[in-house]
């Protein structure tokens, strides 16, 4: 008799730590485990921010699944759509292949993309950063406009390329802008034709505060440090249209600006609404057991999920999507699948969230771990610390520790590696396909 085929779509923190929860938890004669992922690696979003601005590299930060995982079946492609009633999925290989696939568990753990709003030209020209193409783009994007600043004869065209703005004041805007900053501020010795007044970055959000997440003063902290540094940050202002050489604020302003990080949130990924389950806010909707309430068979975990937080009360509290939610949640979903097989009772997933770490480039970082409240290089220990312990494989523990001491010795290469096509970088053509 064939064994129950569980799948799981994605292979970030939410689907990588649910297979490799269940390896560990279901024998291979209890279930075989399929996993549908576009890429060979699980990715640690949160140090894009240091590829972005030089100081790892991409491999750094891809845990490898050949090797992490042991008897999880890759499947290389992406989910195009699901019959819940039927249990099938349809993926589209890396190929261009496509093949329907029966499960007798799925695991939707597709995460998110950047979410965007009709602001006339953010679509077509601003740039996000949620995956590794992203970062490499941007890195080079930069290391470009400073590289052709250089040779401009033209003022106008060398404060837009020196005129660099991030909209979105949570933890991934202000570390982007915080690396990125600290990246073309050393960058500008090495071009001593440009007039380092030329430089300017702006960060604006429309909230009052910058890392709400982090509680009031460590917000001020973090303020107070990259406006030292020479961030303009705005508060209250957000972006009211993006041209491709400036960008309009609704603060009546006019940046000359030909490089616009967008970093203003999360929305699940494309292939979620094409499902048609009931979410919120498009993050699909499931029980504190994790699973769907129609499809008991389907489980949902990470930012493609709306969690009930019970650690906040539960009610309409949810979950908030982060790296330390999808990778507990995911514990608990293998765990749920596993009883489901054997006959176990669920468990509901609850968890307090034990704080936030944010780097701010060099030695700077705010972070609140368990609640208590740091900043400078002690923040910045307990930073490092913190993405060392959680990084997703020994390997990669190496490359980044590695790559920190080099950078720290060495300073940034300046190597701008012109893999990207410029015509097809914008957020929504890198990360909005299904
Ligand atoms: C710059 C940055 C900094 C961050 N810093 C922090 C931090 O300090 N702390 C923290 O807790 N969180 C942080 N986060 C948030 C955290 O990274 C996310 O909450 C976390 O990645 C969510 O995990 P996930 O598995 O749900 O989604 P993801 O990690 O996004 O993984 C989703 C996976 O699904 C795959 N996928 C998508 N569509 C399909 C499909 N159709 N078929 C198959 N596979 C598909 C994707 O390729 C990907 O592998 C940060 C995020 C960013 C971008």
């Amino acid at each position: 008799m064939p064994v129950p085929r569980i799948v799981i779509m994605g292979a970030g923190f939410a689907g990588y730590n649910t297979a490799r929860t269940l390896e560990r938890l279901l024998r291979p004669a209890k279930a075989e485990i399929v996993m549908v992922a576009p890429f060979g690696y699980t990715l640690y979003q949160p140090l894009l921010p240091q590829v972005a601005g030089g100081v790892l590299d991409p491999r750094a930060i891809a845990g490898p699944l050949h090797r992490l995982l042991s008897r999880t079946q890759l499947l290389p492609g992406k989910v195009r759509g699901a019959d819940l009633h039927e249990r099938t999925i349809d993926v589209e290989k890396i190929d261009g292949t496509k093949v329907s696939l029966h499960y007798d568990r799925l695991v939707l753990a597709a995460g998110s993309v950047t979410r965007t709003f009709d602001i006339p030209g953010l679509k077509e020209h601003a740039h996000g950063l949620k995956n590794l193409a992203e970062a490499v783009y941007l890195r080079d994007h930069v290391i470009a406009q400073l590289e052709l600043a250089n040779v401009s004869m033209d003022p106008a065209e060398r404060a837009a390329r020196l005129g660099f703005l991030v909209v979105g004041g949570g933890y991934s805007g202000v570390e982007t802008c915080a690396n990125l900053q600290l990246l073309t501020t050393k960058a500008l010795r090495r071009f001593p034709r440009l007039d380092p007044a030329l430089l300017t970055w702006t960060l604006i959000d429309i909230a009052p505060k910058l890392l709400p997440e982090l509680g009031e003063r460590l917000g001020r902290e973090a303020m107070r440090l990259l406006s030292r540094r020479g961030v303009d940050i705005r508060l209250g202002t957000t972006l009211e249209r993006l041209e491709p050489h400036c960008a309009h604020l609704t603060d009546g302003t006019t940046l000359p600006c030909r490089t616009a990080i967008w970093t203003a949130g999360v929305t699940p990924s494309p292939v979620i609404s094409t499902l048609n389950l009931p979410a919120d806010r498009g993050r699909v909707r499931v029980g504190a057991d994790l699973r769907l309430a129609d499809f008991p068979d389907v489980y949902a975990v990470g930012d493609a999920a709306a969690v009930p937080d019970l650690a906040r009360g539960g009610g309409d509290a949810m979950c908030p999507p982060t790296a330390q939610h999808a990778t507990r949640q995911a514990r608990v979903a293998a765990h749920n699948v596993a009883a489901s097989l054997l006959g176990h009772e669920p468990r509901q997933y609850r968890h307090k969230d034990l704080g936030l770490v944010v780097d701010l480039g060099g030695v700077q970082a705010v972070a609140r771990p368990l609640g208590v409240e740091l900043t400078g290089i002690v923040a910045q220990a307990v930073t490092r610390g913190y993405h060392l312990a959680t990084v997703p494989s020994v390997s990669a523990r190496a490359r980044v520790l590695g790559q920190w001491l080099i950078h720290a010795a060495a300073g940034d290469d300046l190597i701008r590696l012109g893999l990207l096509d410029p015509r097809t970088s914008s957020l929504v053509d890198v990360e909005h396909s299904l």
